[in-house]
């Protein structure tokens, strides 16, 4: 017998890289108006490095840090003034993070191995996705997350800036590099702000070009990270609708207001950030080798070859075995 053209579409998929759960979602796959990519993990490479790490500083009160790799060691000592060094901060973030299956808590963790930092139990471990974790090392208790989740308001105040120590401002310079910002506290205090840089993915632009083609609308990021670092990204694979801030309920209601719109929306995404999105949307589609568990068993179709250019390829083939089914 002749396969269904849609089964023939699932194997085809299976060949570009692509696991299609069902016939039926490789038939809706073809319905999608609009593309709506996650930025961590999806359009990068979710591979993040920490770039710089910045402590509040010995003295005067401002802060102070540097290029993560010049192994200068120039914040490595205990800061006085109540600051904590360089070492410390990255120690205590680490075993934070250690048990965070989130790209960003995985560079964390590497950096501190690089330098040969020990990584010491947590406990008490909790991760609030799209925000950070919290833990107790050694007694102290340590935060690690998005700025707007650990400093508040105080992000978009001047009042707050002071309030925060001057970690607000080292977030702003950090940001304006168009780095992603983790913020660090001990015992409630900021105690250091780690810039973290990603690679954005090969091919990601012309997917994206490939997409906007194949729905007749512009794909859009929806983001956990800060404005300046998704407006950057944005701007290098010719997105220019970019919602940025949010936290995974957001990527919901933005794809419920596109959908009571009208639209049907693929949500591409990896983290456990994107779980609800990916289950929400028409159709949902989870990076598989960045990808949360939780990504993966969601979305109605994985990635398995860590290639962006296999999402228009999965919709096209979509297409054309709807021309074929009678
Ligand atoms: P994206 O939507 O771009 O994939 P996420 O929603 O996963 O990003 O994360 C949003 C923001 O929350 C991150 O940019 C970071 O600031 C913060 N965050 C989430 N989880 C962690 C973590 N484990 N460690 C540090 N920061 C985190
Ligand atoms: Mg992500």
């Amino acid at each position: 017998a002749t396969m269904p053209p849609l089964l023939s579409a699932i194997a085809n998929a299976g060949r570009h890289g692509v696991l299609v759960k069902s016939a039926v979602v490789m038939e809706r796959l073809g319905d999608v108006t609009r593309v709506a990519l996650d930025k961590t993990g999806t359009l990068t490479e979710g591979a993040p490095r920490v770039a710089e790490v910045r402590v509040r500083a010995v003295g005067a009160g401002g802060w102070a840090g540097g290029g993560a790799g010049d192994g200068d060691g120039a914040g490595g000592g205990v800061g006085a003034g109540g600051g904590l060094g360089e070492d410390e901060v990255l120690a205590l973030a680490a075993a934070a993070e250690h048990p965070s299956e989130h790209p960003l808590a995985r560079a964390v963790v590497a950096l501190a191995k690089e330098r040969g930092l020990p990584v010491h139990a947590a406990e008490d471990f909790s991760s609030v996705p799209g925000r950070g974790v919290r833990a107790v090392v050694g007694g102290r208790e340590v935060r690690v997350g998005s700025p707007l989740a650990l400093l508040g308001g105080g992000v978009a105040s001047a009042v707050g800036e002071v309030g925060a120590g001057g970690a607000v401002g080292a977030v702003r310079e950090v940001e304006g590099a168009g780095r992603t910002a983790v913020v660090v506290l001990v015992d409630g205090v900021p105690a250091g702000v780690l810039g973290v840089e990603d690679r954005v993915r090969v091919g990601a632009g012309e997917a994206v070009a490939a997409l906007g083609r194949l729905t007749g609308s512009a794909p859009v990021l929806l983001t956990g990270d800060n404005e300046r670092a998704a407006e950057q990204l944005a701007g290098g694979v010719g997105i220019t609708e970019v919602r940025a801030g949010l936290l995974p309920q957001d990527k919901v209601a933005a794809v419920r207001e596109w959908e009571a719109a009208g639209e049907k929306v693929l949500v591409v995404g990896d983290g456990v950030n994107d779980a609800p999105a990916l289950a929400a949307a028409h159709s949902g589609i989870a990076m598989g080798r960045a990808g949360s568990d939780l990504a993966l068993e969601t979305a109605d179709a994985v990635v398995v070859r860590d290639e962006l250019a296999t999402v228009p390829a999965v919709v096209a083939l979509s297409r054309r075995a709807r021309r074929l089914v009678v």
